[in-house]
């Protein structure tokens, strides 16, 4: 790695390249060994050298957007993560349309489209992640997701040769799935669609939301979110409960009482305590309904490869 640092270092100021960087700074679940690189890269052609640096030198690489849907095992990871900041947090808006850079959060998406009396976005307004990271998953809640908004997304192909752009359509939308997942190309910048509104109206419904999750989930605890996707026939937090897992514990990791499909780190958990207590929790829901549940977070961490989906 330290011939990585060296060459990243021809592309990158040196206060922007952190070796040995512990990953629990930068996860909501404030769990994870350290990565061997954390590289902050701040423009669309300083992205593009980076990721040719990894494709000429096979380094391993990804993206790490605010860290909400994260865990990275206590080994840390052998690698470079590479974090958008600067350029990449732009805002801009033009009629009903906002253009946003990738590591804008989402709040403060929710909270220029308010101040602008554009309506559509609430739903994404208390989702802790980035732009670039909603795009990832197709982030949604309260009935909306990242697909019913985006207009196109800009992204530099995973080996950095090229910049490119796709529609809403081209991006492959689904349940928490995007076709980023498959190609490894990075989110740059998305612009999305609004309706005009009146502000009051709009602001009004961000309350709203902000209340309802305040009230259900157990927010004032590191997490990472839902633990597990939504399966077919069911809802995790449901079949969680079914299966008697409320407040089950293994070391500092708990199925959340207030709400049993998110699992909290109640203090000092590691991320094979997560790891453990999710096998936990799919083996019984499985003897008690029969039903499969597939990790939502993503699981960073070679040795938790065969449980990643
Ligand atoms: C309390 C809490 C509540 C949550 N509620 C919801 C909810 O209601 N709905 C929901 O959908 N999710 C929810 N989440 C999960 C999480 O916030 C979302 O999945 C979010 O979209 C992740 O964004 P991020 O920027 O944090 O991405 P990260 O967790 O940093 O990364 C997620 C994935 O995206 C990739 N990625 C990040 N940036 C880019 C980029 N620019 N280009 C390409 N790939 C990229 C990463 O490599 C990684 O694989 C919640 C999480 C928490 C902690």
């Amino acid at each position: 790695m330290k011939e990585i640092t060296a060459k990243l270092k021809a592309i990158l100021p040196a206060e922007r390249i952190h070796e040995n960087e512990p990953m629990k700074l930068h996860t909501s679940f404030k769990i994870g060994g350290p990565a061997d690189i954390y590289a902050e890269v701040a423009t669309v052609d300083e992205l593009k050298a980076v990721l040719r640096l990894m494709a000429d030198t096979g380094a391993e690489h990804m993206l790490v957007g605010n860290g909400s849907n994260f865990l990275v095992s206590d080994e840390g990871y052998r690698g470079v993560m590479i974090r958008l900041g600067g350029d990449f947090d732009s805002i801009s808006l033009e009629g009903s349309r906002i253009t946003v850079g990738a590591s804008k959060l989402l709040s403060g998406v929710s909270a220029f489209a308010t101040e602008n009396g554009l309506a559509g976005f609430e739903f994404a307004s208390g989702i802790p992640g980035s732009i670039g990271g909603a795009i990832f998953m197709n982030a949604g809640a309260y009935g909306g997701e990242m697909k019913d908004v985006v207009k196109k997304v800009s992204l530099v192909s995973a080996d950095g040769s090229q910049n490119f752009q796709c529609s809403g359509e081209e991006m492959g939308f689904g349940y928490r799935m995007s076709s980023v997942q498959a190609t490894g190309a990075v989110v740059t910048e998305v612009v999305i669609e609004l309706t005009q509104d009146d502000k009051e109206a709009i602001a009004e419904r961000v309350k709203e939301l902000a209340y309802k999750r305040n009230s259900k989930q157990p927010v004032q605890f590191p997490s990472a979110g839902s633990t597990f996707k939504r399966p077919v026939g069911g809802y995790a937090a449901a079949l969680i409960e079914e299966a008697g897992l409320k407040g089950f514990t293994v070391g500092g990791a708990q199925v959340s009482e207030k709400h049993s499909g998110f699992v909290i780190n109640i203090g000092d958990a590691t991320c094979s305590d997560v790891i453990e207590l999710m096998k936990a929790v799919r083996q019984k829901v499985y003897e008690n309904s029969g039903i499969v549940l597939e990790p939502e977070v993503r699981i960073i961490g070679e040795e938790f490869e065969e449980f990643n989906c």
